[in-house]
């Protein structure tokens, strides 16, 4: 039987698909109707690197979720890594690059090249990519206004990998009340004026906890922490912090996985609510994370 037809012009399956479309459109934007009102004016630290940022179709639905997220209220701070790009440039110059406990060491040469990369081109990228989005952003590092002091990772072990000694997020108060979009490289300066290489995902920790922040956010290249890393479909979609630090122990979560798990156990312990690894090849995985029920990737939570 037809169905019934109360237009005035009669009904294909493309229009019966359009309503089908239509009515999950907004549904889903029904959904997420109580997170926009809990997110509203709180801030999510939001870490971007690895896959998400070097395919350009990626890119640019990831800058469109944050300017999404700040244009319903919601203070997204975004804090990037530039690995690939990194990789890059160096070999462009025949340079080499050793990573150990998933973090590269980093020489006086090899530092010239990363803080003119991350700082010079990766943020003003990523800053003009949200302001071409209608939202306003901000670039920084933490080299300005001493948002974050480094000191040598491991006594130096490392050459000019850092780690953060001090958070001093003074500078991005009137940035946040005013609406921009702080965008924060992980170039930070030691006590002596020396530019250092900090992690990223650490740098998004620390300041996610400094913050207030609501939630923590990793954009990697995998579907969250795997129980097997080899297999997409091992997710463990929620982990307790105990569980979170067994896994580093049991040698399950290694590499680049490491400083991310390390640093939501820092956040989580420092009072953040959650912290998200999710598959920033997802196409906006932002917002499934933020605006459903469901969410994607891990989540790591506090309690335990
Ligand atoms: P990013 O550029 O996003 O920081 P990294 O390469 O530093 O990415 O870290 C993510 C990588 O960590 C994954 O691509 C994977 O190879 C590795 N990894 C190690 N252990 C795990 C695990 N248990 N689950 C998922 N990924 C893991
Ligand atoms: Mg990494």
């Amino acid at each position: 039987m037809e169905p019934p037809n109360y237009s005035s012009t009669s009904s294909t399956s493309s229009d019966s698909e359009t309503l089908l479309n239509d009515s999950l459109r907004v549904s889903v934007l029904s959904e997420a109707l109580p997170y926009i009102q809990k997110f509203s004016g709180k801030r999510i630290v939001i870490k971007y690197g690895g896959a998400a940022m070097v395919q350009g179709n990626l890119q640019e639905a990831v800058l469109r979720d944050i300017a999404l997220l700040s244009s319903v209220g919601v203070q997204p701070v975004v804090v990037h890594g530039g690995g690939p790009e990194i990789n890059y440039w160096l070999k462009q110059l025949g340079m080499t690059t050793q990573f150990r406990d998933g973090l590269r060491v980093t020489d006086e040469k090899t530092m010239d090249i990363v803080e003119m990369v991350l700082v010079g081109r990766v943020n003003k990228q990523i800053v003009s990519g949200i302001n071409k989005l209608g939202a306003l952003s901000v670039g920084l590092s933490g080299i300005d206004g001493c948002l974050i002091k480094a000191r040598p990772f491991d006594n130096g072990s490392h050459g000019l990998v850092g780690e953060v000694a001090k958070v001093n997020i003074d500078i991005l108060e009137p940035l946040l009340s005013q609406g921009y979009v702080p965008v924060i490289s992980s170039v930070a300066a030691s006590e002596e004026g020396k530019s250092h290489n900090i992690n990223a995902d650490t740098v998004a920790g620390e300041l996610s906890a400094a913050l207030g922040a609501e939630k923590l956010i990793l954009l990697t290249d995998t579907p969250g922490i795997l129980r097997d890393k080899n297999n997409p479909s091992s997710l463990i979609r929620q982990l307790r912090l105990s569980e979170a630090r067994q896994l580093i122990k049991d040698g399950i979560v290694e590499g680049g996985m490491t400083p991310k798990t390390e640093c939501c156990i820092r956040a989580l312990a420092q009072g953040v609510e959650a912290a998200h690894i999710i598959n920033g090849k997802v196409p906006h995985a932002l917002l499934l994370e933020v605006f459903t029920d469901m969410g994607i990737g891990t989540m790591v939570i506090g309690s335990g």
